[in-house]
């Protein structure tokens, strides 16, 4: 009852790349830099474990940005030539790789960082890939003049490096689909079914984390606007539960999401939030309990998982650290709560 895992993201270390920014540099490069990627995600493996979580990650150690990362593997994408875009419904301007050729993939992309992860926790563990709109969203098209079109030929790439992440012992495959807040019409149909094609033919568990963004200001500013009830999710929701997709990541602790919209995840595991990735301020042991409470009107307790709202990346290590140990301690007072609920 009540396993936890963390959204994906965690901040790298000092020594590994700039603190506290979105899209950080590297120090290093070449063979020390790979040797120090997987020093950082060794460190995160044995927080994550220290602090008592069940499903543990790598903290995205390896990837300068959670969907960038899985491009710098793709051809068809010209990385030289980055140009500015609005992204997310141009809340935020990004510098963005060029899609210039049909798409492919050059060979695995992650193999490295998700078999050091099994061989290092005995654990079960997840491992996250961008979602093919959120993808979309991320890249400026110059190849295929069509986003669905575009997101399909994504999917595709993504399903063979599911695929073989599966193979690698990977418990969890989930797929970032912040765009699916933004997008909310074309979320439901062509973005739920580009999801399903990256996870098609999949055993593992299938996941997908929708959220409100990194706790950054032009995230926080936009949320600010979106009025007394976020009601993005009701939207999508009801497309999920009626996809094979396993479980759903969303926001909770101090969103403005109704609580009863997670009754329109019917037959899923949903990942609370219970995690606040916006605030540097702790959680409680009694606040996560709480969240993990309002959760339980709506969800059946074998199938909450507690979860960080999102990525910790742009955070404090320490701030971070702590936080895993809250949701961790905010879980078992959960299950000593709610035993006999
Ligand atoms: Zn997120």
């Amino acid at each position: 009852m009540f396993d936890t895992a963390i959204a994906g993201s965690l901040p790298k270390p000092a020594w590994l790349a700039e603190t506290g920014k979105l899209w950080p540099q590297w120090l290093g490069e070449g063979q020390a830099l790979a040797q120090a990627k997987l020093d950082a995600t060794l460190l995160w493996i044995k927080a994550q474990e220290d602090a008592g979580l069940d499903v543990i990650g790598d903290g995205e150690q390896s990837r300068q940005h959670f969907v960038h990362g899985f491009l710098e593997r793709v051809d068809g994408i010209d990385f030289a030539h980055k140009v500015e875009m609005g992204i997310r419904g141009d809340r935020y301007k990004a510098m963005v790789p060029q899609v210039v050729a049909p798409l492919r993939l050059r060979g695995r992309v992650h193999a490295v960082e998700a078999r050091f992860l099994r061989a290092h926790t005995k654990r079960r563990i997840k491992f996250t890939l961008p979602g093919p709109m959120t993808i979309v969203d991320t890249v400026a098209d110059r190849c295929y003049g069509d986003r669905v079109q575009m997101a399909m030929a994504f999917a595709e790439l993504l399903n063979q490096e599911a695929l073989a992440l599966q193979a690698d012992g990977v418990d969890v495959i989930q797929f970032d689909e912040p765009a699916f807040n933004v997008y909310l019409d074309e979320a439901a149909t062509w973005g739920v079914q580009a999801l399903e094609r990256a996870a098609q033919g999949l055993s593992c568990k299938t996941a997908v984390h929708i959220c409100y963004g990194y706790g950054i200001q032009a995230n926080i500013d936009w949320k600010q606007s979106l009025g007394q009830e976020w009601r993005q999710y009701e939207r999508v929701f009801p497309a999920l539960a009626a996809s094979r997709i396993d479980q759903v990541s969303l926001e909770c602790i101090h969103s403005h999401v109704p609580p009863e919209l997670m009754a329109l995840l019917q037959g899923k595991e949903v990942m609370v939030g219970v995690i606040d990735v916006a605030s540097d301020a702790i959680e409680t042991p009694e606040e996560v309990a709480d969240t993990i409470g309002r959760a339980l009107q709506f969800v059946p307790r074998e199938r909450l998982i507690a979860c960080t709202n999102c990525g910790l990346a742009p955070m404090g290590r320490a701030v971070a650290e702590a936080k895993l140990q809250a949701l961790a301690a905010g879980a078992a007072l959960a299950r000593e709560r709610y035993a006999q609920a």
